[in-house]
């Protein structure tokens, strides 16, 4: 579709896509704060609060007890909130409360009522914040909890992989249309840019996380920034970045050589990467432990001398965070099931020389795995 800008809109409509279950999601969760040793929990990570209500505004907190759920924000949400919960088809389910500080914590203590042991998300719970429901929760025990909502939000439903799905789509096509930059002399930034602007035109709602476009000797640093060097031939290029869709993040890194010769000490490098990364994938499969996948691709850069110069963690989850449970490193213990979308993404750098990273966001399936980011990884640029 054309728009007045040229827009071109490649994004599904959001109800072609198989709708997001939210509505169980509370109930899931009961069971798992009891679990921590909680009788409440009070949910304070926006993205817990949007997994569990469909709320997606940025201040707010969920207090879940056994037989309530309480939401409190303030006026600036009190129309959106309403309006996500009732799409989330949780109106009447979750109660909703709108105004100031002092009336949303009211409001929640009143709640909490005969809770005895209440549950605060530590990873996310400020030391002063931590005081303030300590001094108005004072016929409650505080428990720090780690991971309760985390632990649900590993194995997606089928809406959510078709909107991570959406989002890879979107990063793919994104990328198509910019990578012929890399040979006309444009900067880290101006890549950037234009990827970051393709992603918007095509129905991302912002970028997943800030785009790494490194090239030559930054291409070494795992996570640089966009600077004003241009592409020079035969520089290595990192290209790392995501789209959103509804909430839903991809993550995809690529690395090209301007001119489509690299050098033989990083084209020896990519060959290595590019072994270690489908190994990776394809240790991807139900049963398996995040750590065994880490351990493949670990193995392979091993075997070529390069063991010391791959520096991080094989991957990671991706969802409604860009990181999350579970994950995927040296001695990881979290079992892949269906469902559960990890990226896999070795790399090796040599200080001075430049880098290679390749990465793919895919989805466990029954069988094994399902790239969901799909460009293709050796296309000369
Ligand atoms: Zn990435
Ligand atoms: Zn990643």
């Amino acid at each position: 579709m054309t728009g007045p800008l040229g827009a071109v809109d490649v994004a599904p409509a959001l109800d072609a896509l198989p709708p997001l279950d939210v509505v169980g999601r509370l109930h899931r969760l009961r069971p798992a704060v009891t679990g921590a040793g909680a009788d409440a929990l009070l949910v304070t990570t926006p993205s817990n609060i949007r997994y569990l209500t469909g709320f997606s505004g940025s201040a707010a907190v969920l207090l879940v007890t056994p037989d309530r759920a309480l939401l409190a924000t303030d006026g600036r949400y009190r129309t959106q909130a309403a309006e996500q919960l009732e799409a989330a088809g949780l109106s009447g389910v979750v109660e909703l409360v709108v105004g100031g500080a002092a009336a949303q914590r009211q409001a929640v203590s009143a709640a909490v009522h005969d809770a005895k042991r209440v549950g605060l998300e530590a990873e996310n719970v400020t030391w002063g914040s931590r005081r303030r429901w300590a001094e108005l929760l004072q016929r409650s025990v505080l428990v720090a909890t780690a991971g309760v909502v985390e632990s649900l939000r590993v194995v997606k439903d089928g809406g959510e992989v078709a909107r991570i799905g959406a989002a890879a789509a979107i990063a793919d096509a994104a990328l198509a249309e910019v990578q012929e930059l890399l040979g006309r002399g444009a900067t880290e930034e101006e890549l950037a840019l234009a990827l970051d602007t393709a992603m918007r035109r095509r129905g991302s709602s912002d970028r997943a996380f800030e785009t790494i476009v490194a090239s030559g000797p930054n291409a070494a640093k795992p996570h640089a920034r966009p600077s004003s060097r241009k592409f020079e031939a035969g520089d290595p290029v990192v290209i790392d970045f995501g789209a959103t869709f509804d909430g839903y993040r991809s993550d995809m890194t690529r690395t090209f050589f301007v001119g489509g010769v690299p050098g033989p000490e990083l084209a020896a490098v990519f060959d290595v990467v590019a072994e270690a990364q489908a190994a990776g994938v394809a240790a991807v499969t139900p049963g398996a432990l995040t750590g065994d996948v880490d351990r493949v691709c670990r193995d392979r850069i091993g075997q070529s001398g390069w063991g010391d110069r791959f520096e991080h963690g094989t991957g990671h989850g991706v969802g409604l965070d860009i990181h999350e449970a579970p994950t995927v490193g040296p001695g990881s213990t979290a079992i892949l099931t269906p469902g559960v979308v990890v990226t896999v993404e070795p790399g090796v750098y040599l200080a001075g020389v430049g880098g290679v990273r390749i990465e793919d966001t895919v989805v466990v399936t029954d069988d094994g795995c399902r790239p969901l980011t799909i460009y293709p990884k050796d296309i000369p640029a």
